[in-house]
C-alpha cells in the first residue's frame, strides 16, 4: 500500500467511525422517543408548568418561618433572638424585635419579631439559619417558582409571606417535621414536669443550653 492509498484508507476509516457513533446516537434517541410512548420510565420531560415532578424530601430552596396551630401571629415559633440573622453568611436576614410580647402556643409570653425579612435574591440556600435556630422556628422550603420582574421588593420576603403552618412543614418534609415535633413535645413535657416539681432529674443534669431542646419551651421570655 503506497502513501496515498494509506491516507485514503485512514480518511475512510475515520468516516466509518463517525458514522458508527452517529448511528449509535440516533439509535438511543429513537429508542427513547418510541419507548416514551410505551413506558413512562422513558419520559425524561414533563409538561411544565401543567405537570411537576414530585420533589425529594431533601429538596431545599429558601427558608420559611413555622407557626403552630392556626394563628400565624400567636403560633409563630420565632422569638426574634436574631441568632440566624447574625450567622447568615450573606447577611440576607433582617429582624427587628417587637417591644410587645405575645402569648405563644402554650399561653406563655414570648418575644416576637416585628419585622422579619429575607432577601432571597441574596440567600444561597445554605440552611445555616435552620441549623443555628434553637427554637426550630425556621426551616427550608421547597418552593422555587420565584421568577419576577421586580428583583428588589419582589424577592424580599416579609414575615407574613414567610410564615407557614406546621402542617405545611409536615407536607414538604414529613420525616424531619415528625422528628422535630417529637423533640419539642419531649422538651415541653420535661419543662412541665420541672415546673410542677415532679421531675426526678437532679439539678444541673439536662439543663437548658443554647440550642438544646430543653432550651426551647419558654426560653426567650426575658
Ligand atoms: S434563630 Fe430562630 S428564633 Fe431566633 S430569630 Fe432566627 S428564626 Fe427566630
Ligand atoms: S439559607 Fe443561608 S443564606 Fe439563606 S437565609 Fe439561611 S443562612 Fe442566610
Amino acid at each position: 500500500m503506497d502513501g496515498r492509498t494509506g491516507f485514503a484508507a485512514a480518511i475512510w476509516y475515520g468516516w466509518l467511525m463517525l458514522g458508527e457513533g452517529l448511528a449509535k446516537g440516533l439509535w438511543v434517541t429513537a429508542r427513547n422517543f418510541i419507548g416514551s410512548y410505551l413506558s413512562e420510565e422513558r419520559l425524561v420531560t414533563v409538561q411544565y408548568p401543567e405537570e411537576r415532578r414530585s420533589l425529594p424530601e431533601a429538596t431545599r430552596s429558601f427558608p420559611f418561618l413555622v407557626y403552630d396551630g392556626d394563628d400565624p401571629v400567636t403560633g409563630l415559633r420565632c422569638v426574634a433572638c436574631k441568632i440566624c440573622e447574625a450567622e447568615c453568611p450573606p447577611q440576607c436576614i433582617y429582624i427587628v424585635k417587637d417591644k410587645v410580647k405575645k402569648p405563644d402556643a402554650t399561653g406563655k409570653l414570648q418575644n416576637q419579631p416585628l419585622i422579619f425579612d429575607i432577601d432571597i435574591s441574596v440567600c444561597m440556600s445554605c440552611q445555616i439559619c435552620v441549623e443555628v435556630c434553637p427554637f426550630d422556628a425556621i426551616k427550608m422550603d421547597v418552593a422555587y417558582e420565584w421568577s419576577t420582574l421586580d428583583r428588589f421588593e419582589g424577592l424580599l420576603l416579609h414575615k407574613e409571606q414567610l410564615s407557614k403552618p406546621n402542617s405545611y412543614y409536615h407536607k414538604i418534609h414529613p420525616a424531619e417535621a415528625a422528628e422535630v415535633d417529637a423533640r419539642l413535645a419531649a422538651a415541653r413535657a420535661r419543662a412541665a414536669a420541672k415546673s410542677s416539681g415532679s421531675s426526678a432529674r437532679p439539678v444541673g443534669v439536662g439543663a437548658a443550653t443554647p440550642g438544646s431542646a430543653a432550651a426551647r419551651p419558654g426560653a426567650a421570655t426575658e
